[in-house]
């Protein structure tokens, strides 16, 4: 089975793609200008940061990036597009020949390109006697459009994909957090010779469900003995099934022109300007290379938190990699909302240290970082003083091993093992070893 899928994000930015209306939610009609309304003599004029932000992206998918990029005029007819012409990119998309890791596996990235989103048509009424209304405020709102090879092989994974992207892009550029359900997408689909196109999916779930349908019923029609025509459907989301749209447009039924008025934009200085943040995944690869952890270990941790994996990074400085994991994972990550805080990092720190150092035990070790999360423990346990008390009672009380002390030192083994059996564990022997020693010779 092979997949191919065509996305489009809105981005982050506060104005829209050619006028500097807002990009916020509002009133129907509300955030709306002569330019998105297409009329006539007004002329678009291009939001750089949009601009900007779609380098950063096509740069982060690896792709070929072109020096000078344009813009192109998509005529087609519809209510929604008062200009009766989408602007977008045709002939020079911002990138092309990218690739995005996906699990190991490198999916490519045929093009990233900017495009204007049309308004929205809202049909109210009983079937038959419906209005329609448009709103135009989404008429100019800046998308980038994503379109991949046909390179994903199962309806899972083409939901994966758009996941893990969705993760990357949002701390890349700040991308909304609702894409998963909001995200629109054409997906191209072929289990044997032909391919269908299914137009207009929206959210993950939606997807994953028009192309279990279409993958199912091209399947049937080739055991049948039947021939899958190539056509596009859209996806009922009511039935859960696909059904033909009769669209029989190609790229070159749009007739693209080139936009006179916005002419030609150079990226080398934009993009020598990027400063790309490192994303979540990309960061949980580098971990498993550079500290051998596991690598769902790697995304548990950047996926929780990304300060919490910058402690990891900097436990890893002073102690194995497998100690800094068990320890960020556990008692660390589980009081996170006090110990996020860096200010009580380097005590941390040392806790972790005197832990993997043998100079306290877990249990110590564990003690103390709840104490410094401020959690109030049950138990009265072991603190370094109760255990100096311990051994400096037992020894008063036992002046003949002192004396015995003197001629054999092993003789300290027995205040070692009392030391060891009252403290329960509370302590290393490490840690006991020494403060018996320190006090035996103190005395001696
Ligand atoms: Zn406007």
């Amino acid at each position: 089975m092979k997949i191919g899928l065509e996305m489009h994000f809105q981005l982050p930015t506060r104005s829209k793609l050619f006028c500097p209306c807002p990009t916020a939610p509002a009133e129907p009609n509300h955030n709306i200008c002569p330019v998105c309304l297409g009329y006539p003599g007004s002329r678009p004029s291009l939001n750089r940061k949009a601009l900007e932000i779609g380098l950063g992206i096509a740069q982060f998918l690896d792709c070929r990036i072109e020096e000078r990029v344009w813009f192109s005029r998509k005529t087609y007819f519809y209510p929604d597009l008062p200009k009766n012409f989408q602007i977008t990119q045709y002939e020079t998309p911002l990138g092309t020949d990218g690739r995005f890791e996906l699990n190991g596996r490198s999916i490519g990235i045929w093009r990233v390109h900017l495009e204007e989103d049309p308004g929205r048509i809202r049909r109210v009424g009983r079937p038959g006697e419906e209005i329609a209304f448009v709103d135009y405020n989404r008429s100019g709102i800046p998308l980038v459009e994503i379109v991949t090879a046909p390179d994903l092989t199962s309806p899972e994974e083409a939901r994966t994909f758009i996941d893990q992207l969705v993760i990357e892009l949002r701390a890349l550029c700040g991308l909304e957090a609702q894409d998963e359900q909001t995200v629109r997408v054409d997906a191209n689909i072929s289990v044997g010779e032909e391919r269908v196109e299914v137009k207009n999916v929206q959210g993950l779930r939606n997807l994953e469900r028009a192309l279990r349908f279409e993958a199912g019923r091209q399947y049937k029609l080739i055991a049948a003995g039947k021939r899958v025509v190539r056509e596009t459907r859209r996806f009922d989301e009511e039935r859960k099934v696909t059904t033909s749209a009769r669209e029989k447009e190609t790229e070159e039924d749009y007739g693209y022109i080139g936009e006179p008025d916005l002419g030609e934009f150079r990226t080398g200085n934009m993009l020598r300007a990027l400063d790309l943040k490192e994303t979540p995944l990309a960061r949980a690869r580098r971990l498993v290379a550079s500290y051998g952890i596991a690598e769902v270990t790697a995304k548990q941790l950047v996926l929780t938190s990304s300060r919490l994996t910058d402690l990891f990074e900097e436990l890893c400085h002073h102690v194995p990699a497998e100690r800094a994991v068990a320890w960020t994972t556990g008692p660390i990550s589980g009081n996170w909302s006090t110990l996020q805080d860096q200010a009580i990092w380097p005590e941390l720190v040392q806790i972790v240290k005197a832990d993997a150092e043998g100079h306290i035990n877990d249990i110590e070790a564990k003690r103390r970082i709840l104490a410094l999360a401020g959690v109030r423990q049950e138990e009265a346990s072991g603190t370094e003083d109760d255990l100096s008390k311990l051994i400096s009672d037992y020894i008063d009380a036992h002046p003949e091993v002192l004396a015995d002390y003197r001629r054999n030192p092993k003789a300290a083994n027995t205040v070692i093992g009392h030391a060891m059996k009252e403290s329960r564990g509370r302590h290393s022997s490490k840690e006991v070893v020494e403060e018996v020693k320190r006090q035996m010779e103190r005395r001696a």
